[in-house]
């Protein structure tokens, strides 16, 4: 499969190349040249495939053939080595369960899948490495440093503000050793995304060889198509119109969903489900779309001003707006909204939700309205406890801690404090 740069003004490139480089070389975001709905037939029996089957049926294509079906199967197997169950909320209202992985977030999935893609194109390299560069606010860096640990040929250079991640993510991202290093940045998130930003410009790091590890890559993009399908499976035979809420960040997973889409899986509408980061909801009621810089939230993980992945789902309507109001709807919520939402999820049906499925749940609760015969599924992107210091005093409870979070609790941690971004082109030599 070919991919082509959204700026057009760069060479197409293979999958691998895709993969290795990121972003294109004009700073475009790669997207495949063509999307082949999937064989009718593998709709009607979807219920008797197993999750891997599933998964491979539907990335093959975007791959080709430059992982073998042997490999790119093994890739799928351990990408995919644990649960997505899909669970009823209230009557109609499903939460799919994104967090049962390594580091309890859904980015798992796709750093997973992502990082077993990179061993596999530098198996025979035994001279040169990648190194994966990523700076984080919290939730990014522990998935991928998860997915990458142990993995040949790759070293993982983290970078996250001191003093600005939760203790559990802190761990997350400095106990696991190996070719996974964190340095802690004195300053906040957006230092270290500058210092990252110039590392990927500076040619006396072409050695490097540098590449990004968040949604822009397509190999952690692609895999997240796979949510969508294995939700239709669990509900398929209720026989109703599906409606799916994601909140949205980078809008990275709602653009998959609706790759997804495109593949023929039926969907009957979207909802991307902000909190008051509102540059797509705001583009929605005006046609004007206008990035304005990020505020801090509860949900913070989809505190973006300026999704990166939008461009990605204009290209899929052909920048058709009336086609894509019709699939698509995003509402944005405050925190105060959140917290209330959160309660109310518990104290009337007893499940703990945590806030970035709360604002999915207030947007697909929303929008259900306006489809009276269907149900509805939000996406639970990460576990409560990820976020206890939102969750607990909330929902007046104590959170056990999950087997994933205990056993890096408390383990040491290891960084190595940088001020400055000579200091990171020091570390990296
Ligand atoms: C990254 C993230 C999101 C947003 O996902 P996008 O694909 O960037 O829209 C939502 N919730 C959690 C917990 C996340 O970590």
């Amino acid at each position: 499969m070919k991919y082509y740069s959204l700026n057009h003004n760069a060479p197409e490139v293979s999958f691998k190349e895709a993969v290795i480089q990121g972003l294109a070389s004009d700073k475009g975001l790669y997207f495949p040249q063509t999307i082949t709905p999937l064989n009718p037939a593998f709709f009607n029996v979807i219920e008797n495939l197993s999750h891997n089957d599933i998964a491979f049926d539907v990335i093959q294509q975007f791959v080709g053939d430059e992982i073998p079906e042997e490999n790119l199967r093994e890739i799928i197997a351990e990408t995919l080595s644990f649960d997505f169950p899909v669970v009823e909320v209230e009557k109609g209202i499903y939460s799919l369960e994104l967090f049962h992985g390594p580091t309890m977030a859904f980015k798992d999935v796709g750093a997973r899948f992502m990082s077993r893609c990179l061993a596999y194109f530098n198996k025979d390299k035994k001279d040169s490495k990648n190194t994966v560069l990523v700076a984080t606010s919290g939730d990014t860096g522990g998935a991928v440093a998860s997915g990458f640990l142990g993995v040949d040929g790759v070293d993982v250079v983290i970078l996250y503000p001191s003093g600005k991640v939760s203790d559990i993510q802190e761990k997350q991202l400095t106990t696991l050793g190996q070719n996974i290093k964190a340095l802690e940045v004195d300053g906040v998130f957006d230092d270290c995304q500058d210092m990252v930003k110039k590392a990927f410009l500076d040619e006396t790091l072409a050695h490097k060889n540098l590449t990004s590890a968040n949604s822009i890559n397509i190999a952690r993009w692609l895999p997240q198509m796979f949510y969508f399908f294995f939700a239709y499976k669990a509900l398929k035979s209720q026989n109703k119109p599906l409606v799916f809420s994601c909140p949205s960040g980078n809008f990275g997973n709602i653009c998959a969903g609706i790759m997804a889409k495109k593949l023929g899986l039926p969907i009957e509408h979207f909802v991307a489900s902000t909190n008051v980061n509102d540059t797509v909801p705001r583009f929605l009621e005006s046609g004007k779309y206008d990035p304005k810089p990020s505020k801090a939230t509860i949900s913070n993980a989809m505190d973006v001003g300026n999704p990166s992945n939008f461009i990605r789902i204009q290209e899929l309507y052909n920048n058709d707006l009336k086609a894509f109001e019709k699939d698509f709807s995003s509402y944005s919520y405050t925190d105060e909204e959140t917290l209330a939402a959160l309660k109310q999820i518990y104290n009337t049906n007893g499940y703990i939700a945590e806030p970035h499925g709360a604002v999915g749940y207030l947007g697909l609760k929303k929008e259900l309205q306006k489809h009276e015969n269907a149900i509805g599924v939000f996406l639970e992107t990460a576990h409560p406890i990820k976020f206890l210091d939102v969750v607990e005093p909330a929902l007046g409870i104590t959170l056990p801690i999950p087997e994933q979070i205990e056993s890096v609790i408390n383990e040491e941690k290891v960084s190595v404090k940088i001020k400055s971004y000579e200091e990171l082109k020091t570390f990296l030599g």
